[in-house]
């Protein structure tokens, strides 16, 4: 479903990825773990398009993600991304903001658009709160709608950017059990986390990015129980 090949990248002078290789297989659940820096975010966006890449093949769905405005649309409409920061409107209701996309990029019907809006919130357990605000949420309840919002594009894949990193510890279980019930039902994801739990229990594979290149990858309790390049054992004994 995801295609990537010696994606090379650069901020000015600084090459950011250094050749990374990488197939994301529909269905399947990979968490992309590494140090701060080491180009995690900056991989998650050349998927979608937010940012550039300067070489090498990047592919969703058999289109290749390039400066050509109209695949980066059609690679927007099929590849959510979450945040580390809810990123909703403020201004708009709880279920405005699921509906938002549906309604004004896809420009679906409304009625339509409001019926799996609330279908979403409920999925995510906040079918009551359509009519709140986002700063009346909680952070948890705030990143499970920017997830209903996510899924409100019908999209192919969702990448998330530590979607639970700026979370007070006791509201990271709430937003991991969505993440959990999505991959259960066959949902394609890309996780930037420190959930090693998570990571261990719900990822097909663990990839381990290093200063742009994915150093180690395989199942989780190779590359998390067993690592064998000395920079993924120093990370994790780092981070655990
Ligand atoms: P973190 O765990 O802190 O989120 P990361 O692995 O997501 O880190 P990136 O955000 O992808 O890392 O950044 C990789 C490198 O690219 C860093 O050195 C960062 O300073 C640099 N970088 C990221 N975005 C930009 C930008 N817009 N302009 C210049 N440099 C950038
Ligand atoms: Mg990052």
């Amino acid at each position: 479903m995801i295609t990537i090949e010696a994606l090379h990248k650069k901020f000015g002078e600084t090459p950011v990825l250094k050749g990374v290789d990488l197939r994301v297989e529909r269905g399947e659940v990979i968490c992309l773990i590494g140090p701060s820096g080491s180009g995690k975010s900056t991989l998650l966006r050349c998927i979608n398009g937010l940012e550039h890449y300067d070489d090498g093949i990047v592919e969703v769905l058999g289109t290749p993600v390039d400066r050509d405005k109209k695949s980066i649309h059609e690679i927007r409409t099929q590849v959510s991304m979450v945040f580390q920061r809810f990123n909703l409107f403020p201004h708009r209701s709880v279920l405005e903001n699921v509906m938002e996309g549906p309604l004004h990029v896809q420009k679906r019907p409304l009625a339509q658009v409001r019926e799996e809006a609330q279908a979403l919130l409920d999925k995510v357990g906040l079918g009551h709160r359509g009519d709140a605000y986002p700063q009346q949420l909680s952070g948890g309840q705030q990143q499970r709608v920017a997830i209903a919002r996510a899924l409100a594009m019908k999209p192919k894949a969702i990448l998330f950017d530590e979607p639970t990193s700026a979370l007070d510890p006791e509201l990271v279980g709430e937003v991991l059990k969505v993440m959990r019930n999505l991959a259960a039902e066959g949902m394609t994801m890309v996780v930037v986390t420190h959930e090693m739990g998570f990571a261990r229990e719900v990822a097909d594979k663990v990839c381990f990015l290093h200063d742009g290149r994915l150093v180690e990858s395989g199942p989780p309790e190779q590359v998390l129980g067993a690592p064998e390049h000395p920079r993924t054992r120093e990370f994790l004994r780092r981070i655990l």
